[in-house]
């Protein structure tokens, strides 16, 4: 830290992002990305004459793929709003919504950023603890009168609460935003999106990094009430009203024109998914009932941290956690059938050796 940076950031803890190492190739199962390169159309779309065009400026409305995510989805353009990421949606939502008197709710164990924009914008925050079997109750949010955020499927359990649990959490709170993060909901949840016509305080966000193979492009999209949207647009126009670039809109355009595409490799992901927990239950693991495309797993008689170490050594990659409540875990992403059987080799040789 310098001496120059704003004293309302020096107690700030940033973020930290899963290792992107580059020493060596690892099976690499530790950031939720997709096994699957983007479709060929997608691909194709970024050709030397869009590259010709960068000395261009990107449409700002980003109009064409917004009418092409609301025509898949079923909703109108003035319900589609678009950023360079769903954390960038994220920041969005914590900057318009939130403030002392609007203070924000969501679970203890969730995605790692809420609490990091809680704390950038000096948020009143209200950390709900999950029960004990990692399930959320949903009484809790009910008549919260405050913002809510919650992942669902919720990161890194893999957990979801059903679409009836969610509609009873916006109606109780009439007069705030709730947000639900739908980053992992095309592996096998139910997305909660059909609601947002019946709700104005309904916000749902989604991403193309994983199902859609596209985490280097950088692209989340929100749906909702056309209120609600226009606000996400005045801090973007306020902030950066290019923020999403020329290249990933055309790859984003032919992705969601490939949608058949990606709709095959979520169930490919959704059937390594089931032979991995299989798989490690024959080696003693316990696995937390996953809709998405990872699981959060615990190995008998080893914690999180030694089992990440051992694995890495081995070149593969997964994610822990130094939580009291999580330190037990690791967070595998879910690949290729490759993938998972030279993580499940890894695994058993691992235990072998003791
Ligand atoms: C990966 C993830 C995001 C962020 O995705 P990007 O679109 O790549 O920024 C948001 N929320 C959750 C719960 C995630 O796991």
């Amino acid at each position: 830290m310098s001496r120059f940076l704003s004293s309302r950031f020096a107690a700030l803890e940033a973020y930290t992002p899963g290792e992107q190492p580059q020493d060596m190739e690892y099976v690499k199962l530790n950031t939720n990305e997709s096994p699957f390169p983007p479709s060929p159309e997608v691909i194709a779309a970024v050709s030397a004459a869009e590259v010709g065009k960068l000395n261009l400026y990107p449409d700002p409305e980003c109009k064409r793929l917004r009418r092409k995510l609301a025509a898949l989805y079923g909703v109108g353009e003035e319900n589609v709003f678009l950023s360079n990421g769903s954390d960038d949606i994220l920041n969005f939502f914590f900057m318009a919504f939130c403030d002392a008197e609007r203070p924000v709710a969501f679970p203890n164990i969730s995605y790692g950023f809420y609490p990091v924009y809680a704390q950038l914008y000096n948020l009143p925050a209200t950390v709900i603890p999950l029960r004990e079997d990692f399930s959320l109750n949903v009484e809790d949010y009910c008549g919260l009168h405050q913002n809510i955020v919650i992942a669902n499927p919720n990161a890194p359990t893999g957990m979801v609460i059903p679409v009836s649990d969610i509609e009873k959490i916006v109606q109780t709170n009439p007069d705030h935003v709730v947000l639900i993060d739908e980053a992992y909901v095309d592996f096998g949840a139910e997305s909660c999106r059909g609601l947002i016509g019946q709700y104005e305080n309904l916000l749902v966000c989604q991403t193309f990094s994983k199902s859609r193979s596209m985490a280097g492009g950088r692209l989340g999209f929100a749906l909702g009430s056309a209120g609600l949207i226009a606000d996400l647009n005045k801090i973007k126009y306020s902030t950066n009203p290019y923020n999403i670039n020329r290249l990933t809109l055309v790859a984003a355009e032919a992705a969601v024109d490939s949608d058949a595409y990606y709709r095959e490799n979520c169930k490919k992901i959704q059937a390594n998914r089931a032979y991995t927990v299989e798989e490690l239950a024959k080696l003693g693991f316990t696995t937390l009932p996953s809709l998405a495309n990872f699981i959060f797993t615990r190995c008998p008689g080893m914690d999180g941290g030694t089992l990440y170490r051992a694995l890495k050594r081995r070149g593969v990659l997964v994610r822990y956690w130094n939580k009291p409540e999580l330190k037990d875990f690791v967070r595998v992403t879910i690949g290729s059938r490759e993938q998972m059987d030279r993580f499940l080799d890894t695994v058993q040789t691992i235990l072998k050796e003791g």
